[in-house]
């Protein structure tokens, strides 16, 4: 059992109450007679489940059909085309259902997903039993489900107004696409309606060079002066990306609470640039770690994203004691709990947590011998050795099976839309 920083156990076990954790650590103090249930995790390391901080699950449809484009092409000449043709709330919810199957599959036990036709996606999660922030996207251009833009916020209200409550596992959340794509008055909108529903907004932040100089161009002044200039810099749960941030932007983000979201592989698949995170942990700023979405990927797999931030950190830096295996890890887990804002809910194995954790098969060639955990997990583990997961204190994957909803019955059916798409 490792249950977060300095804290394993060789022999370990957990035990759960109400979807709580009530006690985890050495097997021989866990009184488990009473327990109305038992999950053997023998031959497996139990550890927190991962969370992945930022995605646009249901693009999962879109993976593999155009790679290898700088962002601006992907996203206008295919992306954003597709998106329009393809994407409405059945797409959505269907396309969540083989995302969360995904993400469960390798470990994920909490998502921040940023998308549109959240309902959809919602529905999913609380069908997949993944804990979720989900995310209503606004952008000022015509989106699926919010045709007309000047409709944007009340679609995003409309979300919020149905979730609000709804699910024990389901937050909504709101997400301003871009500081390009969403105009003062949008910007300022979201962080209104944020603030009066009490839930947190996130944008898409410094991701392309181009962005940012456009930003300035526009607007005489860097992304983070101009959100703090609009007064919206402080409500701002997280920026995503964070790669072209300056000094200023980093001291302003670190000194109004604003957290960062990581997402490497993303990043080096569009050549958008590799954040520092170090930079930004020395800054103060909480830091977590997301896959981005499908499409620009390829896949959900944040024990893979874990390895892929700790060797760009060492890229970048030209230093391999840069962002350490366990460093690493932890953005996936404290670090993406903070920014999604599930701090003492999410990230660790302890009492009064959520029993959300993922069993990970060590029994395996690649794995042997288990010398150091945080290393084996970052640098030799990978998404399909996980066995067993938990989200809530359910059992949502057992030896390697979902149990929470037929998975290979959405994937015949996403195959189906799959087929529809590559026609055009
Ligand atoms: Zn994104």
């Amino acid at each position: 059992l490792w249950a977060g920083p300095g804290k394993y156990w060789p022999r370990g076990a957990v035990m759960a109450r109400a979807g709580k954790i009530t006690f985890a650590g050495a097997e021989e103090q866990c009184q488990a007679g009473s327990a109305a249930e038992v999950l053997d995790a023998g031959g497996g390391l139990i550890m927190p489940g991962l969370v992945n901080a930022h995605c646009h699950a249901a693009m999962v449809l879109f993976r593999g059909l155009s790679d290898d484009l700088v962002l601006a092409d992907w996203l206008n000449q295919v992306m954003f085309p597709a998106e329009a043709r393809w994407v409405n709330e059945e797409m959505v919810e269907l396309c969540t259902l083989l995302a969360a199957g995904e993400m469960l599959l390798s470990g994920t036990t909490c998502v921040g997903d940023a998308y549109f036709c959240m309902s959809g996606a919602a529905r999913a999660y609380a069908r997949a039993g993944l804990r979720a922030v989900a995310a209503q996207g606004v952008i000022d251009f015509p989106a699926p489900g919010a045709p007309d833009p000047a409709r944007n916020l009340v679609v995003a209200r409309d979300f919020l107004e149905a979730w609000q409550g709804r699910s024990p596992l389901i937050r909504p959340a709101l997400f301003a696409h871009t500081l390009g794509t969403c105009g003062p008055e949008t910007l300022r909108g979201v962080a209104e309606l944020a603030g009066e529903y009490g839930v947190d907004w996130y944008t898409h932040l410094a991701e392309t060079r181009q962005e940012v100089d456009a930003v300035r161009a526009h607007y005489g002044r860097s992304g983070a002066r101009h959100l703090e200039g609009l007064g919206v810099l402080a409500s701002l749960k997280a920026a995503v990306h964070g790669i072209w941030l300056d000094d200023d932007e980093i001291k302003l983000l670190a000194g109004r609470g604003v957290g960062i979201i990581h997402c490497p592989e993303s990043n080096q698949k569009l050549a958008s640039g590799a954040g520092e995170v170090g930079r930004w942990l020395a800054a103060g700023i909480k830091v977590g770690l997301g896959t981005d979405g499908a499409a620009s990927n390829n896949d959900l797999d944040m024990i893979g994203e874990v390895g892929a931030a700790a060797r760009l950190a060492k890229a970048v830096a030209g230093d391999p004691a840069a962002l350490p295996a366990g460093a690493a890890l932890d953005l996936a887990l404290d670090g993406s709990a903070a920014a999604l804002g599930l701090d003492g809910v999410a990230g660790r194995l302890g009492p009064g947590f959520a029993a959300d954790l993922a069993v990970l098969d060590t029994q395996a060639p690649h794995l042997m011998p288990l010398n150091e955990v945080c290393s084996a997990v970052a640098y030799q583990a990978r998404g399909a050795d996980v066995r067993h997961v938990v989200v809530d204190g359910r059992i949502v994957v057992k030896d390697r099976k979902v149990q929470s909803f037929d998975l290979p019955l959405v994937m015949q059916e996403v195959r189906k839309l799959a087929k529809k798409v590559a026609r055009g």
